[in-house]
């Protein structure tokens, strides 16, 4: 079912923040350590959170005089495939997040756009874009198994790993093979 941001957000699901025991108070804090499944379609083409595994939220929520302040780290595992020799890449993130929800009807809400603060619904915040956000724009867009991934012999395919040091194809060059030619028609 789509989402529009007019819906309403249900505190049963796992990315709805509800602030109820906040104290609307600026600089009252609250933690909150949640584990949650990742949803579908979590990363980009190369890298991505796979579905349904454990994303951990490690929280502080913190009233602010025009919202709640959410700040501290998402974690969890990637699965991906190597931008250089398609080996596949295991490995796992540790990010940063730091938001502000304004509360409706607050002055941040009516002065900012939704696209630079979050807005709350009530005394509940939908976590799930910010977390998105802040994990997904950290992937790279060509991952590699290793930072100095050799790849692939573009002659042959096979993996630079498995190849001795002085693999090669006989008249890659064509400058040589022009050479032999000319050689050969003077026999
Ligand atoms: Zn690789
Ligand atoms: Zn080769």
């Amino acid at each position: 079912m789509p989402k529009s941001p007019q819906s309403h957000l249900d505190p049963r699901q796992p990315f709805v923040l509800d602030t109820t025991k906040l104290p609307r108070q600026p600089g009252a804090t609250r933690a909150l350590k949640r584990v949650i499944a990742a949803p579908p379609d979590f990363g980009v083409e190369l890298i991505r959170v796979p579905e349904k595994s454990d994303v951990e939220l490690d929280l502080v929520l913190t009233s602010v005089s025009e919202g709640v302040y959410v700040s501290g780290r998402v974690r969890g595992s990637l699965t991906g495939e190597c931008g250089r020799c398609l080996n596949e890449i295991g490995e796992s993130f540790d990010v940063p997040l730091a938001e502000l929800f304004a509360y409706e009807d607050s002055t941040t809400e009516e002065t900012t756009d939704e696209d630079e603060v979050g807005r709350m619904q009530g005394d509940l915040i939908d976590l799930e874009p910010a977390v998105l956000d802040a994990v997904v724009l950290t992937l790279p867009t060509n991952p590699l198994c290793r930072p100095d991934c050799p790849g692939l012999c573009p002659e042959c395919g096979v993996h630079f790993d498995d190849l001795p040091a002085d693999h090669s194809h006989e008249d890659v060059d064509p400058r040589w093979a022009a050479l032999r030619n000319l050689t050969s028609n003077e026999e």
